[in-house]
């Protein structure tokens, strides 16, 4: 057998009654119902926990399903969080709104600032979120600097490493405690799957896996399949979707319509160094781009292209492109939309497989109507 089987059944049959409670009670098992576990779930799981250096790894239903049954596997009433000023909207909504109901603060601090992560630790920290880099402003946490403050005080550290794959970036190397992702991203790679997983230590990933069968967040094992297809490719695409979309960063750089770029891997990004150190140099699928001519200019700037497709989520292999102001605008209050650094004529575009060629002559023809 070459390619992986595809395990659908829900519940598996057991040989005697001793069988059947060492199925029902073996944490991160695969055996014994679906949102225990499944054997295409935990198969992929175990390439991701290889891929990050990490003990084990586990899927849950999607990159959400996995931030939050993770966070709230170590939270009870109390309990101190410290997160970061911009983080994935769903990320930030749970540390705004829902925590804070279950009786949980949070303290988000700027993530290029090492010294407020610092001083925001309470005797009560319990967990320090990070995400790295993020959206829109391709802005790094450094994640070395963290965890080993956060080890010091004895405070678990969680990092969203989405934006860069673990092909770029491994933040268990760094010292970090868990590693989530949304596999729907790069690790799926073709916008046809929704799930997400965590990696770590057996003993920190038995805890999640304890309370994710309250939860029920689980992984879909069509979807577990579809990522264990799509993760195959992640070192190819992931290398491919980095070099284009540094020659199109420079690119843009150029264009008289465009007045700023935001890129990991360009000479101008303000932490170039712990770029070259963190993420080996390479900038991932994502950047940002300003539009002079603001709002008005990226509704047209989106629509006049052809080849790059007008729709959220990245790390696929096809380019998609947004204008931020209007995905958040309707979401989150304006003083946060300036707190995360957009501006109305912002674009963010997520690069694909396509020709480099290709997609510069796409966006360029699109600049040159506006
Ligand atoms: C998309 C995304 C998520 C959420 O993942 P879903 O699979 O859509 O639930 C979380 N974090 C980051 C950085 C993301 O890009």
């Amino acid at each position: 057998m070459v390619a992986p089987p595809l395990f659908q059944s829900v519940t598996h049959t057991a040989d005697s009654a001793e069988d059947f409670a060492r199925m029902a009670s073996q944490p991160l098992d695969d055996d014994f119902y679906t949102r225990y576990g499944n054997p295409t779930s935990s198969r992929i799981a175990k390439v991701i926990a290889d891929l990050e250096g990490a003990e084990a790894g586990m899927m849950l239903g999607s990159g959400m399903g996995a931030i939050s049954t993770t966070i709230l596997s170590f939270l009870e009433k109390g309990d101190h969080v410290i997160a970061q000023k911009s983080h994935y909207i769903g990320t930030t909504k749970l540390m705004q709104d829902f925590l804070p109901r279950f009786g949980v603060e949070v303290s988000m601090v700027k993530q290029s600032d090492i010294a407020a992560f610092e001083a925001a630790i309470r005797p009560n920290t319990k967990l320090i979120m990070l995400e790295s880099p993020v959206n829109p402003s391709m802005e790094l946490t450094d994640l070395e600097a963290i965890a080993k403050i956060a080890k010091k005080e004895g405070i678990l550290t969680l990092c969203d490493n989405t934006f860069a794959s673990p092909i770029i970036q491994r933040p268990i190397e760094w010292g970090i405690d868990l590693v989530l992702h949304s596999a729907t991203k790069y690790l799926g790679g073709h916008h046809d799957l929704l799930a997400g997983c965590v990696a770590g230590s057996k003993k920190l990933l038995e805890n999640v896996w304890s309370q994710s069968l309250v939860l029920g967040a689980s992984a879909a094992p069509m979807n577990s399949w579809l990522a264990l297809r799509g993760i195959r490719t992640l070192d190819m695409r992931v290398k491919k979707q980095s070099a284009s979309a540094l020659r199109i960063a420079q690119f843009l750089e150029e264009q008289p319509e465009i007045s700023k770029v935001y890129y990991p891997a360009l000479g101008s990004h303000p932490q170039k160094e712990l770029v070259d150190k963190q993420m080996q140099g390479m900038g991932g699928g994502v950047m940002s781009f300003v539009l002079k001519k603001g709002y008005e200019a990226g509704v047209k700037f989106l629509d006049q292209l052809e080849l790059v497709l007008h729709a959220a989520s990245l790390g696929g292999i096809d380019t998609l492109a947004i204008l931020p102001a209007v995905m958040w605008g309707g979401r989150l209050p304006e003083e946060v939309i300036r707190e995360q650094g957009l501006e109305p004529g912002m674009i963010r575009m997520a690069v694909g497989i396509e020709d480099a060629d290709d997609l510069i002559a796409d966006l360029s023809q699109s600049l040159r109507q506006l």
